[in-house]
C-alpha cells in the first residue's frame, strides 16, 4: 500500500477516536476523508478491523451491516409492499397508498412528506449532547391526538413532498453539521421511505445511530422488520386505559396493549439506555416518554407500575411535565388545563414508589 494512504489512513483512525470521544467536531471527521474514497463511511469500515474499532470505541449503527448485505434495502421492499393495502401501524385500514388512494386514516400516501429537519435541543439530553439531535420531523400520524402539540404537522398536512434522495441527503446533511444521531420522528407510515433513504445513505457514509421516535403505536410484525436497523426506540406510551385511548386518539383503543407489547419487543431489540457508556452520548437502548395529563387521564401510577414489573426497573422512563391544551384539548373540559405542581409531584412519587431507578424528571 502506497505510503501516503497508509499515512492518511492512520490519521484517520486516530482523527476518528477523537471526533468519537466528542475531542473534535464531526465536520473535521468528514473532511479527513476527502479525496481517498467517493463512498467514505464504507471505505472506513473497510478499513477497520474489529480490533480496531474495539480500542477506538468504535460505534456501527445496527444498519450498517444490514446495508452491507443488502438485507436493509430488502426489508425496505417489504414495507413498501405492505402500502398495498395499508397495514403500517395498528390501524391496519387497508389504504391503497400506491395508486394514491385517499380515505387513510393518516392521511398518507405513498407519497413521501417532511415538514423540517434540523439539529434540535429540545429531546432528552442524552440525545441532544452538544450538537443536537438530528430530527427529520414526517407530515401525518395515525394516531390523530386531539390535543397534538403538533397539529398542523400530524393532522393538517404541514410539510413538502420529498424524495427518497432528498431524504438521505438530508441525514448526511445532519451528519456533516455534527448532530449525534438521526432522529425519524412519526415514522411508521413512512417507514419503508426511511429504510431506503437510509440504505442509500449508508451507501454514502451515514453512520449515525438512527433514532425511532415514535407514538408507541407500532404493530409487532413492524418492529420486527426494524430489529437490528433502529439503534434507539424513542417511544411515548400515552395512556393506560383504552376508553381514554379511545376518546382522545380518536379509535385507539387498542393504544394500551398494542403499546405495552410494543415496548416489550424494543427492549428485547436495544436493551436499556445507558448513556454513562459513551461520554453521556446514547448510542443504543429504550427511552420511554410519558406525558402528564391534567386529571390523570393517562393513568399514570397504574402505568409506570406496569412499566416496572414488565420491563428492567432501569429502563429510562422520562416523565414530561409540559402537557399544553391545544388544537381540540378545548373540546374536553378535563384535558382543557396543564397540570398542576401537584399532579407532576404525583406523578413523580408513583415512580419512585413502583421502584423505577432511571428517571428523567423535569424541572
Ligand atoms: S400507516 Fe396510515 S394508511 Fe397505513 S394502516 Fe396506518 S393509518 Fe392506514
Amino acid at each position: 500500500m502506497d505510503e501516503k494512504i497508509r499515512s492518511r489512513r492512520k490519521f484517520c483512525r486516530e482523527i476518528t477516536s477523537l471526533s468519537l470521544v466528542g475531542i473534535l467536531p464531526v465536520p473535521v471527521l468528514h473532511a479527513c476523508f476527502s479525496g481517498e474514497s467517493e463512498n467514505p463511511g464504507n471505505q472506513l469500515m473497510t478499513d477497520m478491523s474489529k480490533a480496531d474499532q474495539k480500542k477506538n470505541n468504535f460505534f456501527e449503527p445496527g444498519y450498517l451491516r444490514l446495508h452491507r448485505t443488502g438485507e436493509l434495502r430488502a426489508r425496505a421492499d417489504v414495507l413498501w409492499e405492505m402500502m398495498n393495502v395499508c397495514r403500517l401501524c395498528p390501524r391496519k385500514c387497508g389504504s391503497d397508498r400506491i395508486s394514491g388512494q385517499k380515505g387513510a386514516y393518516c392521511k398518507a400516501t405513498s407519497q413521501l412528506r417532511v415538514s423540517s429537519y434540523n439539529p434540535h435541543f429540545g429531546e432528552e439530553k442524552p440525545l441532544v449532547g452538544t450538537n443536537g439531535s438530528g430530527t427529520v420531523f414526517f407530515t401525518h400520524c395515525g394516531l390523530l391526538c386531539v390535543f397534538c402539540i403538533n397539529w398542523e404537522v400530524s393532522q393538517g398536512g404541514m410539510g413538502k413532498d420529498t424524495g427518497i434522495k432528498q431524504l438521505s441527503d438530508m441525514m448526511l446533511r445532519l451528519q456533516k453539521m455534527g448532530c449525534h444521531n438521526i432522529n425519524v420522528v412519526s415514522p411508521s407510515h413512512y417507514s419503508p421511505h426511511i429504510l431506503l433513504a437510509l440504505d442509500r445513505a449508508a451507501s454514502e457514509g451515514l453512520r449515525l445511530p438512527l433514532v425511532y421516535n415514535t407514538s408507541g403505536f407500532e404493530r409487532l410484525e413492524i418492529l420486527k422488520i426494524l430489529d437490528g436497523i433502529v439503534d434507539i426506540y424513542l417511544s411515548d406510551f400515552k395512556y393506560f386505559d383504552s376508553e381514554m385511548s379511545a376518546k382522545y386518539s380518536p379509535g385507539a383503543e387498542t393504544y394500551p396493549e398494542v403499546t405495552k407489547k410494543a415496548l416489550i419487543e424494543m427492549n428485547r431489540q436495544v436493551g436499556i439506555a445507558d448513556p454513562k457508556a459513551n461520554s453521556g452520548i446514547l448510542q443504543r437502548g429504550l427511552i420511554i416518554r410519558h406525558l402528564v395529563m391534567p386529571n390523570n387521564v393517562g393513568n399514570t401510577d397504574q402505568l409506570l407500575e406496569w412499566i416496572a414489573g414488565n420491563l428492567p426497573r432501569n429502563t429510562y422512563v422520562n416523565l414530561m411535565s409540559q402537557y399544553t391544551p391545544v388544537f381540540r384539548a378545548d373540546e374536553y373540559p378535563e384535558i382543557n388545563r396543564r397540570i398542576t405542581v401537584k399532579e407532576y409531584r404525583n406523578a413523580i412519587k408513583s415512580a419512585i414508589g413502583a421502584g423505577l431507578t432511571n428517571l428523567d424528571i423535569q424541572g
